[in-house]
């Protein structure tokens, strides 16, 4: 169960795991394959939130993702016709079908969760078992029979890194994709953007003031550790962003490593569009699917945030994009917001400046760490906190 403020403006519902709230019972082993590595007790929790249902509905009834993949597998259809696909994490199964019902002659499709059981019904009720093979184990202890053309994977956690599954999908480029081959989504990019949500911070920090009457001001001091202390996962609006977004990483996946992955920092600048209140930082991110010759074309290592914004801008309906930006239809994902325990007013034209560090927690390598400094108006604001 989610803690409320984290859902709160879920329009979708049930996201993806919390693994802090995940639950740790259960029996689960990544049977299916003979060697495996006993798994460590983060990844014994994490494959457990994997096989519960809920996980799967939501995933598959967010339509903004589900069809973005389609289109995806479709619109590089010649890539996929005879050619064999890794499926990293195929969960359901649902991305292995899209891609054998495209004509892929095999699909290997990896799952560590028990789901994997009935992944293999479905591919067997939809007379797909020539083509596709439902491996039941860690992507990094499955042994293929061959390279593959293809890699495809849905890895993207809360603020895109959350969960920390891309460097599985590193490590199976690493060892089964062809040179040349294609890994679809192909790109990552994380923005973010300081955010003005002032109903938000009224209802969660101010609403304590006066309570029925009542003075409970004593509590918003509580409020406003508790509304600040952990990320916060939830829908906002294009209205909510006061500037032109930031660009935290521009992730390559042909090229990046699960090195790189461990921690990132970005220094940021932006200027306000409106005079408001700054109630924290807004994170979101898209995808896209290029081909490997498109990504070395369009993507020069040293791309300018601006660009990839004007790119955006220039998108045409043809082009497979998943965005998650608070302008677009929302999804399971939401955006993910880091309040401040109070606001900071800025003027129009105002310069907010500073930079994050996004980190893989020693702790549990699928939490995440992040460090944020804000400097606006002569003023410089720190903060901690960590997504469990
Ligand atoms: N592809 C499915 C599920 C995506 S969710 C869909 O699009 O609906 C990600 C899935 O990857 C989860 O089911 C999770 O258990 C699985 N997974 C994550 N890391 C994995 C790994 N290293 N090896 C195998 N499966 C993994």
């Amino acid at each position: 169960m989610l803690p409320s403020h984290l859902n709160g403006h879920s329009a979708l519902g049930r996201g993806r795991p919390r693994l802090s709230a995940a639950a740790a019972s259960g029996d689960f082993a990544a049977a299916g394959i003979g060697a495996a590595a006993p798994l460590e007790e983060h990844d014994r929790i994490y494959f457990q939130s994997y096989s519960h249902l809920g996980i799967h509905e939501a995933m598959i009834k967010d339509r903004v993702r589900t069809d973005a993949y389609h289109t995806a597998i479709m619109r590089h259809q010649k890539f996929v016709e005879g050619k064999v696909v890794l499926d990293v994490g195929c969960g359901t199964g649902i991305l292995s079908v899209f891609c054998a019902r495209a004509g892929a002659k095999r699909v290997y499709a990896i799952e560590a969760s028990e789901i994997a059981v009935q992944a293999r019904e479905i591919v067997k009720a939809n007379n797909l078992t020539d083509q596709v093979v439902v491996i039941h184990g860690r992507v990094e202890d499955v042994d293929l029979e061959e390279k593959v053309d293809v890699i495809i994977s849905e890895w993207m956690g809360y603020m895109l890194l959350y969960e920390s599954m891309l460097p599985s999908v590193l490590f199976a480029r690493d060892k089964w994709l062809k040179p040349g081959g294609l890994i679809l989504p192909s790109h990552a990019t994380l923005f973010m953007a300081p955010i003005t949500n002032p109903e938000r911070y009224e209802s969660s920090v101010d609403f304590w003031r006066d309570v029925y009457g009542i003075n409970m001001s004593a509590l918003v001091p509580l409020a406003k550790k508790f509304t600040s202390e952990e990320p916060s996962i939830e829908t906002i609006g294009g209205e909510n962003v006061i500037s032109w977004p930031a660009v935290f990483k521009h992730i390559d996946c042909y090229n990046f490593t699960a090195e790189e992955f461990k921690s990132i920092t970005t220094k940021y600048k932006v200027s306000s569009m409106m005079l408001a209140p700054i109630h924290g930082f807004g994170f979101w991110f898209e995808v896209e699917f290029n081909g490997p010759a498109e990504s070395s074309h369009n993507f020069p290592s040293n791309l300018d945030p601006l660009e990839i914004i004007q790119k955006k801008r220039r998108r045409s309906s043809e082009d497979a994009v998943l965005s998650t930006a608070p302008e677009d239809e929302p999804t399971h994902w939401q955006q993910t917001i880091l309040y401040f325990p109070d606001p900071i007013e800025v003027k129009q034209d105002q310069i907010i400046e500073g930079s994050v560090t996004v980190s893989q927690s020693e702790e549990n390598p699928r939490f995440l760490n992040i460090h944020l400094e804000c400097t606006t108006g002569g003023q410089t604001l720190v903060k901690d906190c960590a997504m469990r």
